[in-house]
């Protein structure tokens, strides 16, 4: 007998039932009897509909057994099953589970965030014959480069990874032709038929990085894939990477869920961006997703950063990741050098030192572009009454309202709502209300007095909403003429400005003194990274840096020894005292109109957690006010479970959850898991 014979005559003597994964925040999975008239085998992946309390929802089926726990008789067969294939192959599915397990979080509703909307709503695939594309017969590589001894290094070694799971942590200073080494590396893999997908931090951000890709590998399919695309040109790229069609997949987060016929390799860029994380609902790591996906698929992937998160950075100190370097930058270019101008006791125009305008004036008459660095957007982050000490704020957050100008109007950061712009105090009724503090709307006013024949570029998330606009701005920069570029971190995210010869940093100290313990870390990747972007051509650069702390440890081993020193002392410093990646954390926020009921709530999950853990190796802390104590009018608590043991802790969680669910104020506070946060705010 066949297996199909046989798995027919299996299928007409017993009850067959389908596990199927639904978006619903329970975390299981639901038993469905599979149709009738449904001779054929099911494979595990495919969609089907069935009807579910009073709705009809979209599942996935997981799998098939002959059994359930329910009896029998009590289950609803499914009404359709949509797919004759599986939707997602066995190494997607597999994912999904894992992460469902992982970041304790439902599985059906991993399953619905991996696909893409047209899916989950059912849509059938188009077919096959859309997708095989004709292939060329001779495929070219335009205009690769020559490369340097450790590029070459790099991509020798990524190569002799065939077909066998590897992580390699590419740690190249910016500028070092880490782009050129994927490219490279990339064309390896098409040339083996194989498919490779690039994780990016921000593509719309950063179209620079999607055209170079364009350029090298023009007779390839490249299909992008982010938020930026409607559900339709989702779907359709989806469907090509699935079927094999797009050779190479470049997208955001979500990417790292899209099926590939014939994967070869991941790359994950700029590996250290916080845009990988996702910050709510399910609040998984993308990085961290893909060399788990790497070895499910057996193949080798490739973190590549200027400045490495300390965990990828421990993990290649404990040979767990093959470590790469490019300590010198490509071509003729040389690294900027740091300069810092002390701002103790100085008189400062707009926030700007005599030194920096002056150094700012010179790179600008030499012909040169100059970029000027100030993290906090909107005109002033204060409003203030001369007259009786009033302040505008936000009463659902109790924070200060930003004043915009350009707008205008007052906005509060923390919730987005806006107010109209008073000119009157309404505690005093005077008539003196002064902005506070600076933002990039003024500093670009104050930019325009002084340097009134030179195009100055605002580069922010108010400016960069409009993706046509963000678009023009980089191309007229890229024409090279003289001029200011403004901005936020924005600029600080892989961009390629050849003729910026001079970074102004308007204040280096944000960092400094928070209470995040990552706080550090984050500073010493943004000042770095903005700091490349000067001198990347044959045209030196330098980075000025006003700073109140220029003697401050970690800040001059930043910028006299460079990140590879400084993170390698960081890391030190977070080993003695045990914190992450040395111990591992799982974060719970609570937020309630209340703020007893969220602490409370907290409190009682405290309770539970170290009655349970009674002598495993479990540190609690908390609950204490979230940082951002006030959101949109609830109050927000959190409170973190710490262990040196990652299978315990996870163990723990496990066991607990279903207890945390049934405490009776889980219902009436807002609360959600984060494993491996990353953000404390
Ligand atoms: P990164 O990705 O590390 O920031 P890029 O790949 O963007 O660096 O390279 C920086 C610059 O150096 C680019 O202009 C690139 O064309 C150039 N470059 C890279 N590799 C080489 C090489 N081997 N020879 C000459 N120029 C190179
Ligand atoms: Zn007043
Ligand atoms: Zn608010």
């Amino acid at each position: 007998m066949s297996i199909n014979q046989a798995n027919k005559a299996l299928y007409a003597s017993a009850q067959r039932v389908l596990k199927v994964a639904v978006n619903t925040p329970l975390r299981k999975h639901f038993d469905y009897l599979a149709p009738d008239d449904c001779s054929q085998h099911i494979e595990l992946g495919v969609r089907v509909r069935v009807s579910f309390g009073k709705r009809e929802l979209i599942g996935l089926v997981l799998g098939e057994q002959t059994k359930s726990e329910v009896e029998l008789g009590a289950l609803k067969t499914v009404l359709e099953v949509i797919d004759k294939e599986a939707l997602l192959d066995d190494s997607i599915l597999a994912l999904c589970t894992w992460a469902a397990s992982y970041y304790h979080y439902p599985i059906g509703q991993v399953i619905h965030q991996a696909l893409p909307a047209h899916a989950r709503r059912g849509r059938k695939l188009a077919d096959a014959e859309l997708h095989t594309a004709i292939e060329a017969e001779v495929r070219s590589v335009s205009g690769k480069l020559s490369l340097n001894p450790e590029q070459q290094e790099a991509l020798q070694q990524i190569g002799s990874a065939n077909k066998c799971y590897h992580c390699f942590l590419l740690e190249g200073v910016t500028g070092s032709g880490k782009t050129e080494v994927y490219l490279q590396a990339i064309a390896e893999k098409l040339n083996s038929g194989f498919q490779v997908l690039v994780l990016v931090p921000e593509i719309s951000l950063t179209p620079q990085t999607l055209h170079r890709f364009q350029q090298r590998f023009t007779d390839y399919c490249i299909v992008t894939f982010h938020s930026g695309l409607s559900d339709k040109e989702r779907f359709q790229a989806w469907q090509k990477a699935r079927s094999g069609t797009a050779k190479i997949i470049i997208g955001t987060r979500s990417a790292i869920f899209v099926p590939l016929k014939n994967p070869g390799l991941i790359i994950v860029d700029e590996e250290h961006d916080a845009s990988y994380k996702q910050q709510d609902g399910f609040r998984y790591s993308a990085r961290d997703l893909a060399v788990y996906r790497s070895q499910l698929s057996n193949i080798p992937v490739l973190l590549g950063s200027a400045t490495p998160s300390l965990e990828s950075i421990n993990n290649a100190l404990a040979k767990r990741y093959s470590l790469l370097s490019l300590d010198k930058r490509a071509s003729q270019a040389k690294q900027p050098r740091f300069r810092s101008i002390d701002l103790k006791g100085k008189t400062l125009q707009e926030g700007f030192s005599v030194e920096l305008l002056e150094a700012i004036k010179q790179h600008l008459h030499q012909g040169h572009q100059v970029l000027v660095f100030l993290n906090r957007r909107g005109f002033s982050p204060l409003l203030q009454c001369h007259d009786c000490g009033w302040t505008a704020s936000c009463p659902r957050c109790d924070i200060s309202y930003t004043l915009h100008r350009k707008s205008p109007e007052l906005r509060c950061h923390r919730c987005e709502s806006q107010k109209k712009l008073v000119s009157q105090c309404p505690v005093c009724q005077g008539n003196s209300l002064i902005p506070i503090g600076l933002g990039t709307e003024r500093t670009e006013e104050a930019l325009e007095n002084q340097f009134p024949d030179f195009p100055i570029f605002r580069i922010d998330r108010d400016t960069t909403r409009n993706q046509k606009h963000l678009k023009n701005t980089l191309s007229a920069i890229q024409q090279g003429k003289p001029g200011i570029l403004l901005g936020t971190q924005i600029l600080a995210k892989g961009h390629h400005f050849p003729k910026v010869t001079l970074v102004a940093i308007m204040d280096a100290d944000a960092g400094l003194f928070s209470s995040d313990f990552r706080a550090q870390e984050f500073m010493g990747q943004l000042l770095i990274q903005v700091a490349g972007r000067a001198g990347r051509e044959d045209l030196a650069g330098e980075v000025l840096m006003q700073t109140h702390n220029s003697t401050h440890p970690a800040l001059l081993t930043l910028t006299t020894e460079g990140y590879k020193d400084f993170s390698r002392q960081l890391l030190k410093q977070r080993q003695e005292v045990q914190l992450p990646p040395f111990s591992f954390q799982v974060l719970i926020r609570a937020e309630a109109s209340k703020s007893s009921m969220a602490e409370s709530f907290l409190q009682a999950i405290k309770q539970h957690t170290r009655d349970s853990a009674a002598g495993a190796n479990i540190l609690l802390f908390g609950p204490i006010p979230a940082p951002m104590e006030k959101r949109a009018g609830r109050f927000r608590f959190q409170l973190i479970i710490q262990s040196g043991q990652r299978t315990a802790l996870h163990n723990l969680l496990r066991r607990l959850l279903p207890l945390y669910e049934e405490l009776p104020l889980s219902r009436r506070v807002r609360w959600s898991i984060d494993i491996d946060p990353m953000e404390f705010s």
